[in-house]
This record gives C-alpha cells, structure tokens and sequence, in this order.
C-alpha cells in the first residue's frame, strides 16, 4: 500500500495531560450487544475521525483508514487503554473477536479489586468496565486480528473482516483457557466438560462435578460450585494447593467439596455426554474412575499469540515488554495477561493498560504528521 492518508484530529506535535473530560471522539452510541458480535456491521461502526484521502477508490477497494491507536482485545485491560487513550485525544478504536469483557467476564466473585467491599461479580465488573468505555465513545469493531505489518512508521493489523492502519497498537490479548489435552476432553466439550464454572455450573444444580487444577481459578470454580453441586471434587496434581490461602482454608471447610490429591485425569469418558472421568493417582499408579455429570477444567490460561510469532520477541507464547509496555517492535505494545509478568490480576491488567496508553501516547507524539505523511511515501 503506498498511500496513506495523514491522521487528523488530534494534535500529536505536543504533549498533554490526560483529562477528566471526554476528549474528543465519535459521539455516538455504542453498537447494541447484537450488532455488535456481527463482523459484517463494521463498517457501519467505524465511526472515528479519521480520513479516506483516496476518494476515488470504491468501497471494495479502499485503503485501511489510519487511527492513531488501535487496541486489540475488549477485557478489562483493553477497555483501560483505550479509555486513557481517548483521554489522551488519540482516535482510538478498539478491536474485539467476540463480546468483549474478557476473563474477567468468568470469575464468580472478585474480592481483591479495589472499591468493592465485600467483592463484585467478575460478569459485573466487566460488564462495568465494557459500559464505561462505550460511554467514553470509544469505537469498538469486532474483527479477529490475524497479523500485523510494518507500514512506514504505522503498523497494519489485518483481520479476518477488514485491516486497519495505526500509528500504535496497544495488544490485550489475554489467554484462553489451558486444556489437558486428554482423550474425551474435545469431544465432550460443551456435553459435561466446561472451562468456566460460573458460565455453566447452573447445568449442575444437585449433581457431581469435579474440577481440575490447584489454582486460585480451580478453587475459586470448586467453592463456587459448592453451592449449586450436591458433591464437588477437587482434581489436584500434587498435595498441595497453588491457590491463596484464603482460599484454600474455604475449601477445606466445605463439607461437599472433597479434593483428590496427586491425581491426574487421563480420560474423560462417555458417549453423547460425559459419564466418567479416569483418573491416574499420581503416587500409587492406581487408575479409577470417578463418576460425575460435569468437568471443569482450571488449569490456567495460555497467550494466543500465534500469529504474533516472528513479529515480536515471545517468552513462552507471552509478549516480552519492558515496565512501559513497549514490546520488541516500536509502535507496538502490550498489557495484561498476554504480556511476560509475574502477576496476572484484573489490578495489573488495568495497571498495565494505562502505561501502555502513556507510552502510546509518547510514541504517537514523537510522530509528526510529516513523519507520517513522507514516510508512508505522501511527503
Ligand atoms: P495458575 O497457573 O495459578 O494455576 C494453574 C493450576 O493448574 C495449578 O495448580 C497447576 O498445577 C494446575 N495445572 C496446570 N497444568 C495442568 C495439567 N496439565 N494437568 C493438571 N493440572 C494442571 O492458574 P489460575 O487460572 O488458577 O490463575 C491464573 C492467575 O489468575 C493467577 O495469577 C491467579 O492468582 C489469578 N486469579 C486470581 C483470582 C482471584 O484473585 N480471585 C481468581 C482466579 C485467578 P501445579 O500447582 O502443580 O502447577
């Protein structure tokens, strides 16, 4: 592509402070929920100030429009940088591939995230976070990124529906969740085997489910499901749990909750729906079965960054960033779970989003429109 419209808007040639009004941006409502999981009303959504200097292209073959920054991921991190973004007076757009909220959407209750005594609902404070953001005005397209392209001093995201030009691109990608890679476990998925126990448990109202992993997520699932589940067991590797002990000392006062210690599952069995589980103890070498109706499996999250590889420096499938959020690639930064950090909580994640929106910011400042114009071959 060797033409690039300038961005306008913004004055990017100085530097401000982020301020407690609405910066500029569309002012518009947010797509409803239904129009917004449908790629094909993009479009229609791109409503951002920015400009098409190539008019007489058609529509089908227009260039990518150039925002100043673009984030990808719609959780709580996402959310974050784009609302600092908008406050900084970036066009910001924000890319999602399905509804947006995140993991954060999945955890029954969080009651380590200031301003909420007494803890919220994780579908809450998404929910929360989400409807903040749309009342910033921020744009959000769905569309799932699928590779990013150096363009002059802009990066090009393409996506399956459409690419897209910025000056920055903030990556809040998250994780999905971890599998075990065992026979049954894909088969069965959405007929007894679950990744999320506040999405589904209701299914389990007075029956038997396990849950597998030692985590904070695997208790925090365990206790949760306590209270809908006659019996609840807890599939744990070692004999000792990796969850916080707050949580660990819940679990071992609840009367309906049982953990299998030093067991590994090997099969998850069953026809049409899921009747078994074969577990392996790890220290015995004795393989049983343990009979329950649902399975939910908590055994962390990995990065989708696949796409990513050859483009910025991963350490085990995790953006590496520095504190400011820069990655490997000027222009390109990364927040949240997706990035390399000893600590993911929903209070890093939004910690993260807003630096990485201030070195955006930074970046996009040292860029002038010349810079930009004469670079993408305009000047
Ligand atoms: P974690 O990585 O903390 O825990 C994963 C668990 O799964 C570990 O117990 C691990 O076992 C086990 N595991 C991993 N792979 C396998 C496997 N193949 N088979 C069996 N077991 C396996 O992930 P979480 O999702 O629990 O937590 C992720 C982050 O989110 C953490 O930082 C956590 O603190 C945070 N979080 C916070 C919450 C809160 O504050 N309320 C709620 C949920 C998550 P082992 O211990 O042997 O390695």
């Amino acid at each position: 592509m060797d033409s690039v419209p300038p961005v306008v808007g913004a004055d990017v040639s100085r530097s401000r402070i982020p301020r407690n009004t609405r910066s500029r941006g569309p002012d518009r409502p947010y797509p409803t929920g239904a129009d917004a999981g449908d790629p094909s009303q993009k479009a229609e959504q791109a409503s951002s100030p920015v400009v098409d200097m190539n008019n007489e292209h058609t529509s089908d073959s227009l260039p990518p429009q150039l925002h100043q920054l673009i984030v990808v991921g719609g959780g709580v991190a996402g959310c974050t940088a784009a609302m600092y973004g908008q406050r900084y007076g970036l066009d910001v757009v924000l890319l999602e591939k399905a509804a947006p909220g995140g993991q954060t959407a999945t955890a029954s209750l969080v009651e380590n995230y200031p301003g909420f005594p007494g803890g919220i609902s994780g579908f809450e404070l998404a929910q929360r976070v989400h409807q903040q953001a749309q009342e910033a005005g921020i744009t959000f397209l769905t569309d799932l990124a699928k590779a990013l392209l150096p363009q002059g001093p802009c990066w090009t995201l393409q996506g399956e529906v459409d690419s897209y030009c910025a000056q920055a691109v903030i990556l809040t990608l998250g994780a999905a969740p971890r599998r075990l890679g065992v026979p049954g476990e894909a088969r069965l998925l959405g007929h007894g085997v679950s990744f999320c126990a506040t999405c589904d448990g209701f299914f389990y109202r007075g029956k038997r489910v396990a849950v597998v992993g030692g985590g904070n997520s695997a208790v925090d699932e365990a206790l949760y499901l306590t209270d809908i589940a006659e019996q609840v067991y807890l599939i744990h590797r070692r004999h000792e749990l990796r969850a916080e002990a707050y949580l660990q000392e819940r679990a071992f006062a609840r009367a309906n909750l049982e953990i299998v210690w030093d067991t590994v599952v090997e099969e998850v069995v069953g026809q049409a729906e899921l009747e078994k589980v074969r577990v392996r103890n790890v220290r015995t070498e004795q393989v049983s079965d343990l009979e329950v109706d649902g399975l939910f499996v908590a055994i962390g999250h990995a990065p989708q960054t696949a796409w990513l590889e050859g483009t910025l420096d991963l350490e085990d499938g995790f953006i590496v960033t520095d504190h400011l959020m820069h990655t490997s690639q000027a222009g390109i930064f990364a927040a949240g779970d997706v990035r390399n950090t000893p600590l993911r909580q929903i209070t890093t994640a939004v910690g993260d989003a807003s630096l990485a929106a201030y070195s955006a910011y930074q970046h996009i400042s040292a860029l002038s429109e010349m810079d930009v114009a004469s670079l993408m071959g305009q000047g």
